[in-house]
């Protein structure tokens, strides 16, 4: 059975002389050395200054929209991950949908600037399948309107754009690091900010609205602290974080050198690197796409329709207004098989398959 992916499994000896840490400090929580750490040598590794680690990529997006006082209505995207609207319900914050680019599939900003009402007071954009939104476009619309951007960046781990990592733009990027993901910590998220002031808000934030050292409670905060043990995981997966992202990268080359002409790919940024969170292809539309799907399964490949329903047709967050490129998007997409631990000889069968069942429909 080939899956659509798979959580990576560090070396267990690496994992445990880690978790030996543990048994040595004796502390679990509440902002341990692990934790301190990992924070470290990932702000090292993406050269990034103010970040902090978090329980889970959701109360990622739902504290970095606390920390930055966004309230009543904020303009997203429908073509994502459920996580993304979700986030902003439970801190009571209105998701307003605008359409996205029907080839870079992420916000488009003329439409988000047209779905802006007088109770919109910040933008969240996703970098959908790590590729990067217009951060140019979306970042004059913030400004010139007077607009906190947070950006959604649960698969932008390891993009760079321009040389320099993605997730400095907007005031603040979130990341989730749950084991689906390229990079994992069984789960946890982190946060990303452009201010050193809204890192410390956000610090006492997830731990209750304490101050760390003193005690005082400032906000009324909630808990969303990583743990050592989350901690231990992603220090042992982060050394080999270089190569899951290359491994990726060569799948992701393999499929669309196999498959150009067959399937159409989405529009990938000219400036930005690749980290192969994904392999999304569109086909003509839903009915292409759910045979296709069908004759994969049959074939014990199994993909997923990443990311359908497009939330403006999901009952939660049912829209009135209909929003073309995400809906028609959502039908067609599938996303193939991507993880390091898949072999040459299996994308290859993946992409024959695929060729076998699209020209079985001809004529
Ligand atoms: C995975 C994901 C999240 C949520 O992350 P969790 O760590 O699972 O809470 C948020 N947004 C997007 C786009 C995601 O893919």
């Amino acid at each position: 059975m080939i899956t659509v992916g798979s959580p990576y499994l560090p070396d267990r000896g690496r994992l445990w002389s880690y978790l030996e840490r543990i048994y040595e400090v004796g502390q679990v929580s509440n902002n341990g050395p692990l934790v301190r750490e990992l924070e470290e040598r990932l702000k090292d590794f993406l050269g990034i200054d103010h970040m902090l680690l978090v329980a889970n990529g959701t109360l990622a997006l739902s504290v970095a929209v606390k920390t930055l006082n966004i309230a009543g209505e904020a303009v997203t995207t429908p073509f994502t991950f459920v996580a993304t609207s979700a986030a902003l319900s439970n801190v009571g914050v209105l998701p307003r949908y605008a359409d996205i680019d029907p080839v870079t599939l992420n916000l488009d900003a003329a439409s988000a600037e047209q779905a802006l009402t007088e109770h919109t007071t910040a933008l969240v954009p996703v970098h959908v399948y790590g590729n990067p939104c217009d951060v140019r476009a979306l970042g004059e619309l913030a400004r010139r309107r007077g607009l906190a951007i947070v950006y959604d960046a649960a698969h932008a781990l390891g993009v760079d754009q321009d040389g320099a990592s993605l997730l400095r733009w907007g005031d603040a990027a979130t990341l989730s690091f749950h084991a689906t993901k390229l990079f994992h910590t069984g789960e946890g998220g982190g946060i990303v900010f452009r201010e050193k002031e809204a890192e410390e808000r956000a610090r006492s934030l997830i731990n209750f609205g304490m101050d760390q050292d003193s005690g005082t409670i400032r906000y009324p905060g909630g808990n969303a602290k990583m743990s050592e043990l989350q901690a231990a995981m992603g220090l042992a997966v982060l050394e080999d974080l270089p190569d899951i992202l290359a491994r990726r990268g060569e799948i992701l080359r393999v499929y669309e050198t196999a498959l150009q002409g067959w399937v159409e790919f989405p529009r990938w940024s000219p400036d930005a690197t690749r980290n192969g969170a994904y392999a999304p292809i569109l086909l003509e539309d839903q009915g292409a796409r759910d045979r296709l799907w069908s004759a994969l399964e049959r074939a014990d490949i199994h993909c997923r329709p990443y990311f359908y329903p497009a939330l403006s047709t999901a009952p939660p967050y049912h829209a009135e207004q209909r929003f073309r490129n995400a809906e028609a998007t959502a039908a067609r997409v599938l996303c193939l098989p991507v993880y390091p631990g898949l072999g040459d000889h299996t994308v290859r069968f993946i992409c024959e398959t695929i060729k076998k069942e699209l020209s079985s429909w001809a004529g």
